[in-house]
């Protein structure tokens, strides 16, 4: 069975046992085994990915950003990127807005049927509250000490690590004088090591997608999803119409790739999206297909995929913006337009800034909530379905950066074909 294939069975699998064993919460053996069976395989899993993602990020990223100045190339990729990236995540937040101010899934909501969970709550005020003033934020991108801004990479320093791998690339390349220095060969080696490690993570991924989906069905069954139902399924409306319709005319308009062929090569790295809910921990697989299978070049892919793990976020940029409205309907508020293009803006740059781990936008909306005056109990809303939510916005995440890649390399291609006629 091909891998795409056994990935979708064991999250289906998952997904149903963890729904059946949801009505038996209460047994110990269940209990048992979930916490030593199902959570330890998933972690395994997860762990033996996160290994090798400051690696990967660092030769990855160097090695891009090296080979693209030394070919000059690196200041209209650079453009590129950014001009697709602002793009995407623009058409997504306007999706979002669009959709909750029509169809106004907050209005009427009785907020005592929906669970409160205030331990996490606090938790998250506690993260948005100890977060940064702007002018700050912007400077600690540049990190004091790459050691440490690397061992902080999965708690949010990630843009720090990749400000410092951008300069050296750049400088490693101003300051050669041949494509084969020991540094690059270094890399080189380094980088193809990761790949191996990838591929043999993806041997265990079958059994650990049924443990990762296993567990959040476990934990909240699916009644949370009739009281909050209406809401989830607007941003997923809102997720598909980014995937199918903004992603399909981009690549229409921009490459000669066709759409659906595109999105079927990536099945198998949207899977993994959904299952571990990480950009970061899909990352060395989305740049192994990127080079292998789709065929991009490797240094476009590697510097796109990189940066764009972190810094493109198209789904979690329209959860934010379905939210933060959908919160102020719970709780009647009427924003004003001013508010409303302020909520848009927080979202785009939300969806810059925010960690591509599970949950990594969440203190993010608390800021924004705060900002529009939604008490911080709103949070408690919306807890309970945000694992499926999350689910479901990395994969756009993720599936945006293969496109913004495809973007980005398409002209190149042209050019290349354009000299060999
Ligand atoms: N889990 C998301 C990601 O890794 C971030 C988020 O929206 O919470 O891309």
């Amino acid at each position: 069975m091909k891998t795409h294939y056994r990935l979708l069975l064991s999250l289906l699998l998952g997904t149903l046992a963890g729904l059946a064993a949801h009505g038996y919460a209460q047994l110990e053996a269940l209990q048992i085994l979930n916490h030593y069976l199902l959570e330890p395989i998933g972690q395994l899993f997860l762990r033996l990915i996160f290994m090798i993602v400051v690696p990967m990020v660092m030769s990855g990223l160097i090695l891009g950003v090296f080979q693209l100045s030394s070919h000059q190339g690196l200041a209209r990729i650079a453009r590129r990127t950014l001009l697709f990236t602002v793009l995407a995540s623009s058409a997504s937040v306007v999706i979002g807005v669009g959709l909750v101010n029509l169809a106004k899934p907050g209005v009427g909501l009785d907020i005592s049927q929906v669970s409160h969970d205030s331990g996490s709550v606090s938790k998250i005020a506690g993260n948005a509250a100890a977060a940064k003033p702007v002018l700050q934020a912007l400077l600690e991108i540049i990190p004091k000490n790459p050691v440490s801004a690397a061992a902080q990479a999965l708690e949010g320093e990630m843009l720090a690590l990749m400000f410092f791998a951008l300069v050296f690339g750049a400088a490693l390349a101003a300051s050669q004088t041949s494509q084969h220095s020991r540094w690059v060969e270094l890399l080189e080696e380094s980088y193809a090591a990761c790949l191996v490690i990838v591929d043999n993570a993806m041997k265990l991924a079958p059994v650990a997608v049924f443990a990762l989906v296993f567990q959040s069905t476990f934990k909240f069954g699916y009644q949370i999803l009739f009281s909050l139902g209406f809401y989830v399924l607007i941003v997923i409306i809102g997720l598909l119409l980014q995937q199918t319709v903004v992603y399909s005319l981009l690549l229409k308009a921009f490459t000669r790739i066709r759409p659906l062929q595109f999105f079927r090569q990536c099945r198998e790295v949207y899977l993994q999206a959904f299952a571990t809910a990480s950009s970061n921990a899909t990352l060395p697989r989305s740049l192994e297909l990127a080079e292998q299978q789709l065929k991009l070049r490797p240094e476009i892919a590697r510097f796109v995929l990189t940066i764009g793990s972190t810094a493109n976020q198209n789904g979690t940029a329209l959860f934010e913006g379905i939210t933060v409205l959908f919160l102020a309907q719970v709780y009647g508020l009427d924003l004003s337009l001013g508010q409303q293009i302020q909520v848009v803006l927080m979202s785009i740059l939300a969806g810059i800034g925010t960690a591509g781990v599970p949950g990594g936008s969440l203190p993010l909306i608390m800021i924004l909530t705060q900002q529009v005056g939604i008490p911080a109990e709103g949070m408690g809303l919306i807890l309970g379905v945000d694992r499926l939510l999350d689910m479901c916005r990395t994969t756009l995440n993720v599936s945006g950066d293969l496109v913004i890649a495809a973007l980005v390399d398409a002209p190149e291609h042209l050019d290349a074909e354009q000299e060999r006629q």
